[in-house]
């Protein structure tokens, strides 16, 4: 393995400078016109089964959280202009950012409070109506608000789900399967901050610490499970579920960006940047809104220098067979929601022939960058967030990509998109100190 390693490192400027911990940006050379038409793990008809579920569960999420009264049951978040944060990264970081720059704000998404309320949740959904509807207690026109009441807390109550988590997967499959009625255990790694398991606690969730990382976290959880018929476990390592409830994002960033009136077409390239963790997340958005772009959409993800699974993964066509650990990187970052050292088993695979790139970025910046929003549009998402800017803060790279795909032209008339993953359940005193971290 380590052999063949160096020959990686030797062969693929990216993955050398990975490996020192360097900042770095990785371009796709796998990427092609056309890409999304080849993707064959996943298909688009799914994405319209997961879209339809949630509508399905919306009068049932509506009656159980009431801060989904004003968008009758649906899970979504706003898309924010943020003119002064542009100027501020232009004048911080010579970012240079032609065309105009928004905030996608799943750092606001109600129940959770990060992206992880797209997939989690949806899966937690999925699981319980799968179950519902083959003990025939449920029908799939029935109206699902029925699914408050006691004999269905009763029936799920004999369930368990479990899921390993860095903490925000937790909070997201931990609120939902509670509000069901399922018994739940969330296994949390050493990275996971100390109030998300209190807060999953104080709602009844089983909390298992280990000192150890996530994938330790995720093994002990499935072999939990496992060994419990009565128990399901979520598997971000190779979940179809999960990604397919991010995916369903597609579709509601194409209505919202046709109210805004901003065009996406030929003429006017859409870029979006996603922070990174095991890849669910940022593939699964990445899939959706491929399938509704299609080559008018650039996508790229971000990760922590010292957690850039991802970018290991594809850049050497390893995907899951490699780990950051194999290159000597330690995996610890603040960024805890990126936490990951080995990529998701399938998630690589799916995005080669349509994802853009990858950029990392050091931990420090992440907080400069957290501070900068927060000044320029008092706007607050956490640390791992904010690796959003990370290709937007590398104007070299970017024009590198730019020229090579002829977009020179139309940037006066582009789109870009940083994917705010996470924030606003976030305690005031931890705001206080992520403000006051001068690392
Ligand atoms: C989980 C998470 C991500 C990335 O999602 P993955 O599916 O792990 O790639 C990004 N940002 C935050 C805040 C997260 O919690």
């Amino acid at each position: 393995m380590k052999s063949d390693l160096q020959r990686y490192m030797d062969t693929i400027p990216a993955v050398a400078d990975a490996a020192r911990l360097k900042e770095t940006f990785w371009l796709n050379s796998r990427q092609r016109v056309g890409g999304h038409k080849e993707i064959r793990e996943v298909r688009p008809e799914q994405i319209q089964d997961a879209s339809q579920r949630l509508l399905r569960f919306a009068p049932y999420l509506k009656a159980v959280f009431p801060e989904l009264e004003k968008t009758g049951g649906i899970i979504e978040s706003e898309l924010r202009p943020i003119p002064a944060m542009q100027a501020w990264l232009d004048e911080t970081y010579g970012s240079g950012i032609e065309g105009r720059l928004l905030l996608k704000m799943d750092s606001d998404l109600p129940v959770s409070g990060s992206v992880k309320a797209r997939g989690g949740i949806y899966e937690v959904l999925k699981h319980a109506e799968d179950l519902a509807l083959k003990a025939g207690m449920l029908k799939v026109s029935d109206d699902y608000s029925i699914l408050a009441q006691p004999e269905f807390q009763a029936f799920f109550g004999r369930h368990t789900v479990q899921v390993g988590s860095t903490g925000n997967l937790g909070m997201s499959i931990g609120i939902m399967s509670a509000k069901l009625g399922f018994h739940v255990i969330v296994h949390m790694s050493a990275d996971a901050k100390q109030w998300k398991k209190d807060l999953l606690r104080g709602r009844g969730v089983e909390v298992i610490e280990y000192a150890d990382d996530y994938c330790a976290a995720v093994e002990q959880g499935r072999i939990n499970s496992d060994a419990d018929p009565m128990s399901y476990f979520v598997d971000d390592e190779n979940s179809q579920a999960l990604f397919l409830g991010y995916s369903v994002a597609g579709e509601r960033l194409k209505a919202q960006l046709e109210e805004q009136e901003i065009l996406v077409d030929e003429d006017h390239p859409l870029f979006l940047y996603i922070p990174c963790g095991i890849g669910g997340a940022p593939g699964g958005i990445a899939y959706g809104v491929k399938q509704v772009f299609g080559d008018h959409v650039h996508c790229f993800f971000t990760e922590p220098t010292h957690a850039c699974c991802m970018l290991l993964g594809m850049a050497t066509g390893l995907h899951d067979g490699v780990s950051v650990k194999d290159l000597g990187i330690d995996g610890r970052t603040d960024a805890d929601g990126l936490a990951v050292g080995r990529p998701s088993a399938f998630v690589g695979r799916v995005v080669e022939p349509v994802l853009s790139g990858i950029a990392t970025i050091q931990d420090e910046k992440l907080y400069d960058l957290m501070r900068g929003l927060l000044q320029e549009e008092d706007i607050f998402i956490e640390p791992s967030s904010c690796a959003a800017f990370a290709a937007l803060i590398r104007p070299q790279d970017m024009k590198a990509y730019i020229d090579a795909r002829g977009l020179s032209r139309k940037m006066g008339q582009a789109t870009h998109i940083a994917w705010a993953t996470g924030g606003s359940m976030v305690p005031e005193e931890m705001k206080k100190i992520y403000r006051e971290t001068g690392l």
